[in-house]
């Protein structure tokens, strides 16, 4: 039966799948019969957003369970999450039970299984930093599988679940390895900043995840209030000869060198200094408080926010010379499902 998908994707813009199916025990996976046509699996549905109907079958994660395990003679605590489990939920119960490590990746919106997907990160904490193993479902095998941090290709926001086998996997269990000391990672001067400005230089635990809370819903819109799929676009990784020519002609734009030779650019500020922060182009626009984030203020149609991000995609690689890729999955008029 058709389903409407407004409700499951945080964007929130109008499209229907062919059907809906709730997974909440592992054990369905193994008895799901094939799928006849395109399958794809959602979470907190804040990193999908649909631009068309959906013509095939979705799965949704909503499998549950928390579980903490000590590891003797060690500061470390493995941490057992079920894919269905909010990120945020599972940051408050770490802060609860004392185990640091994924502070810095608080209000993150969306499900515990999405993470690896992205390898998720905020203010220079990445989830692979902690991640320590998953189980999954094997679509193509039909089997179970335990994938370490090597299996996982992680990379910056994005992981061999993403780039290299979309769709093959379902996670079902995220492990973290959470350590019962704090060392808090404060190498954002955007997030030592907002410390300062509370007089405060060596944050607790509390006071760290109190401040990045402040700080994202600040600069972040409440999905609840202003429907959003946080970041529009990753940060554009390049050459360093790629980086000089944008810097020539734009020499104050935010970036930073990486381990490989290769730069960062501010994806936000490129957006920015374009102009198009807080425009509106009929019910999609850019957020006002900050450019990388597009929003649906309401009746936007898919054909409008792809007009936007196309223009935005544009007049990019006009100015600074680079693609912009989009972070969230584009499902609809842009990607080909049937
Ligand atoms: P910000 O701290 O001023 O960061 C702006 C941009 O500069 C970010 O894209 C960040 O890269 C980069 N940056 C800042 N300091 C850096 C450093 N020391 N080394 C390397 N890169 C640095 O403010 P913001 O835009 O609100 O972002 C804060 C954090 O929240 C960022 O980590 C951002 O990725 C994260 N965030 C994620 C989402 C999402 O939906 N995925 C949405 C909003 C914010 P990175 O993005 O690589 O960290």
């Amino acid at each position: 039966m058709a389903a409407d998908l407004q409700p499951l994707s945080t964007f929130g813009l109008p499209a229907r799948a062919d059907q809906v199916l709730i997974i909440d025990h592992p054990e369905q996976l193994e008895q799901l019969p094939d799928a006849e046509g395109p399958e794809l699996i959602l979470g907190g549905g804040s990193n999908t957003v649909f631009l068309g109907d959906f013509h095939g079958r979705i799965l949704l994660s909503r499998l549950q369970g928390l579980a903490f395990e000590g590891l003797q003679g060690t500061d470390q605590v493995r941490v057992r999450a079920a894919a269905g489990e909010s990120w945020h939920g599972l940051v408050r119960r770490c802060l609860d039970q004392g185990l640091h490590g994924i502070e810095n990746l608080a209000l993150i919106p969306g499900s515990v299984g999405a993470a690896p997907i992205q390898n998720i990160g905020a203010y220079g904490v990445e989830l692979d930093q902690v991640f320590e193993s998953l189980t999954a479902w094997d679509r193509l095998q039909r089997r179970w599988v335990d994938l370490d941090r090597n299996d996982c290709a992680f990379g910056y926001r994005d992981s061999r679940f993403k780039s290299i086998e979309p769709g093959r996997f379902f996670i079902t269990e995220v492990r973290l390895s959470l350590s019962r000391r704090f060392n808090p990672s404060l190498s954002y001067a955007s997030l030592r900043d907002a410390l300062a400005a509370n007089g405060i230089e060596r944050p607790t635990p509390r006071q760290l995840v109190a401040t990045i809370l402040r700080l994202r819903r600040h600069r972040l819109p409440d999905p609840a209030r202003l429907a959003n799929a946080g970041s529009f676009f990753k940060n554009p990784i390049v050459s360093a000869e790629q980086a000089d020519q944008a810097l020539k002609r734009w020499p104050d734009l935010p970036h930073w060198p990486l381990p490989n030779q290769q730069i960062k650019l501010a994806a936000g500020a490129m957006i920015e200094r374009l102009g198009f922060k807080g425009k509106r182009l009929g019910g999609v626009g850019v957020y006002a408080n900050h450019a990388l984030v597009l929003v649906h203020h309401g009746g936007a149609s898919g054909s409008q926010l792809q007009d936007l991000i196309e223009r935005i995609r544009r007049a990019v690689t006009e100015a600074f010379g680079v693609i912009l890729e989009p972070e969230p999955l584009l499902i609809g008029s842009l990607v080909k499902n049937d």
